[in-house]
């Protein structure tokens, strides 16, 4: 039977918000084992967007530096329309005096994870075990029971705090029974990488193209050689089978649907993944002794990249108020703090702004098209209007207001 190791927190989950909680109860000199299914750090073509509010945090913990070194500063970022082009390009330096991160920066979360591990090996009070998936809890008032699977075999551990960070399907939030509220939309997403340099077409590293047919949200991705990885995120009808959705010609046919080109220009592809959207919030993000962060706690449509910057910022806020329990006997109701700021600016904000991002894409009635593309010139050629605009895209809105929740 394997010992159970000596921990003050267990953090289910080794994705970028497990392994951020860690550190942060690291650094504050909380002792944390960190459980994780798989046999390493999973290779997530997800993430890729982070915004000036969540690397002010990664600064903190010393990991935006290295980030900086890896990514592509993007100071500039276009709302576009496939029929009448270019509608507004966004100026982050606007938020100069907002933050000292004014811009966003694109990596890929399987990136960020390795650096963040990285950081964790100096701690001798941090244990990240390979290999050992959660099952199943139970709790009391003073302890969280876990049933885990480990290739030696099942074993029971207690722990006084659990955090899920174990993702959307997590098994921590359906064992502790906490709703997972919300839909999931009937269309699904497609991702479709190429390695064609969407900046000779004079798009910015980041842009959506709005289309009632079919809008496409452009990254440009670090990797090796000059071109980069230019990233396609667009929505496959149900009509489309996921096989034809995943094959070469629908790639190719989506891609040309954005340069214009005609059908026999081929493009280099590097990854196509085909997925479901959801918008779904757990009712409570604390219950008792488990806490839920990151994407166990909510998701949401991409359009926005609002996904790991909420659960980065989960982390950061757990962690220290968990450590403020743990290390300085503050009463624990200070979690159900966490719970009241976390939800409050997840619904309010990445729930309201994600959903409202993918409805002006999609607009169909040509008028409101057209009110859209003359609000978004207005606010853009006004630069107090776009201040307001981009402190609200760029996150730095929802964390003042979690703050002023008390
Ligand atoms: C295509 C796509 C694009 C996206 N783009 C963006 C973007 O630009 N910006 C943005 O902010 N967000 C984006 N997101 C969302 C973002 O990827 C997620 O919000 C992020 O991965 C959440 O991190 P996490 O650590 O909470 O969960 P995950 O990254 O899912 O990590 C969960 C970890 O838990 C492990 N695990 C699962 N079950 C168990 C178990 N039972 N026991 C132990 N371990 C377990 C998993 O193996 C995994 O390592 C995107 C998502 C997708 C799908």
């Amino acid at each position: 039977m394997l010992e159970q190791p000596k921990a003050q927190v267990m953090i289910a989950g080794a994705g970028p918000v497990g392994l951020l909680t860690a550190l942060v109860l690291a650094q504050r000199g909380v002792s944390c084992v960190v459980l994780e299914a798989e046999p390493s750090l999973t290779l997530d073509l997800r993430a890729g967007t982070f915004h000036p509010p969540t690397l002010e945090m990664l600064n903190r913990v010393g990991v935006a530096d290295a980030m900086m070194t890896l990514g592509i500063q993007v100071s500039r970022w276009q709302s576009c329309d496939l029929e009448h082009g270019r509608v507004a390009e966004w100026d982050l330096s606007l938020l100069k005096n907002d933050t000292p991160y004014p811009f966003r920066l694109h990596l890929e979360q399987h990136r960020l994870t390795p650096l963040l591990m990285d950081k964790l090996k100096s701690f001798p009070h941090v244990q990240v075990l390979f290999n050992h998936r959660f099952e199943s809890l139970t709790q009391n008032p003073n302890d969280v029971t876990v049933r885990i699977a480990t290739p030696d075999g099942p074993v029971t551990w207690t722990t006084p705090w659990l955090v899920a960070a174990d993702g959307g399907r997590s098994q921590v939030r359906k064992s502790a029974e906490i709703e997972f509220a919300g839909y999931t939309w009937p269309e699904r997403y497609s991702v479709i990488s190429t390695t064609y340099d969407f900046g000779q077409l004079g798009y910015t590293e980041n842009a959506y193209i709005s289309d009632p047919e079919q809008w496409v949200a452009l990254f440009k991705m670090p990797d090796v050689g000059p071109p980069g990885l230019w990233r396609m995120t667009l929505p496959v009808g149900q009509d489309v089978p996921d096989d034809m959705a995943m094959a070469g010609p629908y790639a190719q046919h989506t891609i040309r649907r954005v340069t214009g080109a005609s059908a026999d220009v081929m493009y280099p592809l590097v990854h196509q993944s085909i997925y479901s959207v959801h918008q779904r919030v757990a009712v409570n993000l604390r219950k008792h002794r488990v806490l839920l962060a990151g994407d166990a706690a909510h998701v949401n449509n991409p359009l926005g990249g609002f996904g790991l910057n909420s659960g980065i910022h989960d982390a950061i806020s757990l962690g220290d108020m968990l450590a403020e329990v743990i290390q300085e006997g503050v009463d624990d109701n200070l979690l159900d703090l966490y719970h009241r700021q976390r939800h409050t600016v997840n619904m309010e904000y990445v729930q309201q702004l994600s959903v409202k991002n993918k409805k002006n894409l999609e607009e169909k009635d040509p008028e409101l098209r057209m009110q859209r593309i003359r609000e978004l010139q207005e606010t853009c050629a006004d630069p107090v209007k776009a201040r307001v605009f981009l402190l609200n895209s760029s996150m730095i809105n929802s964390i003042a207001r979690a703050n002023a929740i008390l």
